[in-house]
């Protein structure tokens, strides 16, 4: 098949005549090249935007003089031959990657037609002979020119042709996230409804003196107060995780007690848990609990969260049945042995354990996701935030957080990690200190 190269010389018309001309005046030519390249560079550089391409300053251009003056040799050698013409095409790709326009590189190319004019025209004053050397030179400078722009295109196509797949991929992650914006807007206005719903709702049946005794309007007011406190966490919850997934949740950690922590936030299910007749024990009154480090609000979200959902999906025990349990512990953890965050220090792990409905093995990963709920706990409410946000809180604040089995296979384990507080590492023992190094706690 004809190259490249073979149909331009075809085209332009360039014989072996031409070539045996061109070798024939490139002794003579040698001369003049260290000028040409003065020129050439001299001219070039005074384009606006050359300190963009000219950036390595005076030694690049004195590599780019020697390759220049190499090139022009090579004109002279007048087969112009397939390494030689492999050798141009990358100069192509070369400049096209320099960012430099194709225009200027026909421009070059004009200043190098200019210059070879006024040395034919010294080496041969008589016109016939210097005509037919000028046409020959003019002929492989279009060659190479042609050469030049053939691999300007194809280089250029090359680079939209990956800037079509970004942009393709950038649309199809913009699609992707547009329609996760709309279930989520779907999903939540949802669960936004309902709270809101029942608060107009019963606020209107007071407001129309529909209710016929105080007791009775005291109800709906009960029920209109603990709809707004829904939905006022809801809120809290969209912010949240709004906030988490624009990378803009700020952390304030620092040295928390979580003795303090805990005395601050199982009381606060002290009342549902009782609603239901469920037993809830705090068992890390026996443990020594160390410093974590910990971001407290954050800290006590986690396990105000786990606890909810604990006493939420642990229903009153059947007449015969003993009362259900919610119980909170903590150890800590030495070895890490679960990959995803890491401390030198050591861990300090808690656990609430429940003996509710539990979650099927194959969904315990899943609820973490937002929005996800196990089907068997959908008619508890709610809006499957709580664990999303809970890992990405715990995983900000350097530990990571799972779900097991309950007790006796029975109900549900979630237990999370939070780093030791560094003055805590001189406490471990030392064998155990030099364990702690790089991976995470389970
Ligand atoms: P929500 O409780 O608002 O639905 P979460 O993100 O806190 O959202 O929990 C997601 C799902 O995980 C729940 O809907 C439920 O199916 C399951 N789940 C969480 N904690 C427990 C638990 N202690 N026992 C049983 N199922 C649970």
């Amino acid at each position: 098949m004809e190259t490249f190269i073979q149909e331009m010389k075809r085209y332009l018309g360039f014989t072996e005549e031409d070539a045996a001309l061109l070798r024939q005046i490139g002794p003579r030519m040698e001369k003049y090249l260290p000028e040409l390249a003065e020129r050439f560079y001299s001219q070039i550089r005074q384009h606006p935007n050359a300190f963009r391409v000219f950036g390595g300053g005076d030694a690049q251009i004195a590599r780019l003089k020697l390759t220049l003056q190499g090139w022009a040799k090579g004109l002279f050698g007048g087969g112009y031959d397939q390494p030689y013409s492999e050798e141009r095409y990358q100069v192509g790709y070369r400049h096209v990657r320099a960012g430099v326009e194709q225009k200027y590189v026909i421009s070059a190319m004009g200043i190098v037609r200019a210059f070879f004019s006024e040395c034919l025209l010294l080496e041969f004053p008589a016109s016939d002979v210097r005509l037919r050397y000028a046409r020959a030179v003019s002929k492989i400078l279009d060659l190479d020119l042609n050469l030049m722009c053939e691999s300007y295109m194809h280089a250029s196509m090359q680079n939209l042709r990956a800037l079509n797949e970004q942009l393709e991929r950038a649309n199809r992650d913009l699609a992707e996230a547009s329609r996760s914006k709309d279930e989520f807007l779907a999903q939540i206005s949802h669960e936004l409804r309902t709270p809101l719903n029942s608060i107009l709702g019963f606020t209107k049946l007071v407001l129309d003196g529909l209710t016929k005794t105080p007791e009775e309007e005291r109800e709906l007011l009960r029920d209109v107060f603990s709809s707004a406190q829904h939905l006022l966490g809801l809120v809290n919850d969209i912010l949240d995780i709004g906030r988490i997934e624009a990378g803009r949740m700020a952390l304030h950690v620092d040295d928390v007690d979580p003795r303090h922590v805990l005395d601050s936030t199982v009381p606060l299910v002290t009342i549902p848990a009782a609603e239901k007749d469920l037993e809830l024990r705090d068992e890390t009154h026996n443990t020594e609990l160390p410093l974590v480090r910990a971001d407290e609000v954050r800290f006590r979200q986690v396990l105000l969260n786990l606890l909810s959902n604990a006493v939420k999906f642990t229903p009153p025990a059947a007449a015969d049945q003993p009362p259900g349990r919610v119980a909170v512990r903590a150890r800590i953890l030495h070895k890490p042995d679960a990959p995803a965050a890491h401390s030198g220090n050591g861990f300090l792990r808690i656990e609430v354990v429940d003996t509710g409905i539990g979650i099927p093995e194959e969904k315990r990963e899943e609820v973490f996701e937002k929005f996800v709920q196990a089907p068997a706990g959908r008619r508890y409410g709610g809006s499957g935030l709580g664990l999303a946000i809970s890992r990405r809180l715990v995983e900000l604040m350097g530990g990571a957080i799972g779900l097991e089995n309950g007790e006796d296979g029975r109900g549900t384990l979630v237990w999370f990690t939070l780093p030791l507080a560094s003055k805590e590492a001189a406490k471990l023992p030392p064998a155990s200190r030099e364990k702690t190094s790089t991976r995470a706690p389970a």
